[in-house]
């Protein structure tokens, strides 16, 4: 029988790892498919996670996770598709016949992408449409792109795809951008970048691969690439059953990641909070194993 098993192996869910480890509690990752350490592997630059300024967000996860393994922690590649309590125990049903049996569970699945809202995205996935700039962006080499936001994601997609690309186009629905005001001055110092506001992606042409896309203003955009960055969709499906989530689906947790379900623990983007960064989520995994060593104590 685990002490905790954590679903997710983010920042919040790497952090949780390391923090049962040093407490010894008996514990398991659980993660889908190890692509880097959550979405923030998608970032080409991270220079607000203290002490290590100006490093990529993959090389980064990678650290993390070299600091779990280096304490044993084991993880476990598997898709959860089931999660239920039984008798005071969590069961977790995996895919590949794993089933996981457990006193505590920390949900920490992070977020994916959402999708643009444009009729017919969907055919140009992989055809010109991409949700990732530093995986993406070396196809479009030389050519003319457009990226979609107005968040820190969309910024600093701008940003590196202004390094490669003969030319960005930024364009955002309103004028205020939510995103890092350092970073939004030095993308307005960038003479192949033009940022257009107020103005929303009406329509994607092309064939076989994009071509263009026409804004609601009507202005019609040459580009090939088109990175969307507006914003996250939490990954709380498995979650639905339990009464935990709010109207925008991220679970209900204060600080100390306690959901209203004994001995279930939510960490990182998927809770609700003010700020979801890397120092956020990683501060969630630490507190979550102190809620749970709390909770084991009184079980
Ligand atoms: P975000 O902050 O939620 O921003 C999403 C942006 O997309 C917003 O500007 C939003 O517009 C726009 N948007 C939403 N739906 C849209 C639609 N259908 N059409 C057009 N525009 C749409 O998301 P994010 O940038 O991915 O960031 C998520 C979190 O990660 C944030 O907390 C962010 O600070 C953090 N992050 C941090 C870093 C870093 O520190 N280096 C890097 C990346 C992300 P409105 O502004 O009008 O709502």
């Amino acid at each position: 029988m685990l002490d905790v098993v954590i679903i997710g192996s983010g920042p919040a869910g790497i952090t949780a790892a390391i923090y049962a480890k040093r407490a010894n509690l008996n514990v398991a990752v659980v993660e889908k498919e190890y692509l880097g350490t959550g979405q923030i592997a998608e970032s080409s630059r991270v220079d607000n996670y203290p002490g290590i300024p100006g490093i990529d967000g993959y090389s980064l996860g990678e650290k993390f996770r070299e600091h779990a393994e280096s304490l044993g922690v084991e993880f476990t590649e598997a898709q959860v598709l089931s999660l239920g309590q039984k008798d005071g125990i969590w069961i977790i049903g995996c895919d590949e016949d794993i089933t996981l049996e457990s006193k505590a569970v920390i949900y920490a699945t992070g977020c994916k992408n959402r999708p643009l809202g444009v009729p017919g995205e969907e055919k140009y996935y992989g055809r010109g449409l991409s949700f990732c700039a530093v995986c993406d962006g070396a196809f479009y080499k030389g050519k003319r792109v457009a990226v979609i936001g107005g968040g820190d994601t969309a910024l600093d997609d701008a940003m590196y795809l202004s390094d490669i690309c003969e030319k960005v186009y930024l364009v955002h629905r309103r004028e205020f951008f939510r995103g890092s005001a350092t970073t939004l001055e030095k993308l307005k110092q960038k003479e192949n970048l033009e940022i257009i506001v107020n103005a929303r992606v009406e329509e994607i042409t092309g064939d076989k691969k994009i071509d263009g896309i026409i804004l609601d203003n009507k202005t019609k955009l040459n580009i090939s690439g088109l990175f969307a960055a507006v914003g996250m969709i939490p990954q709380t499906e498995l979650l639905k059953e339990f009464g935990v989530l709010d109207e925008s689906n991220y679970v209900k947790a204060s600080e100390d990641t306690k959901t209203t379900v004994n001995g279930l623990f939510a960490a990182g983007d998927v809770r609700t909070k003010q700020l979801r960064q890397v120092v956020t989520a990683a501060a969630d995994g630490a507190n979550a194993i102190y809620s749970v060593m709390e909770y084991l104590r009184n079980i």
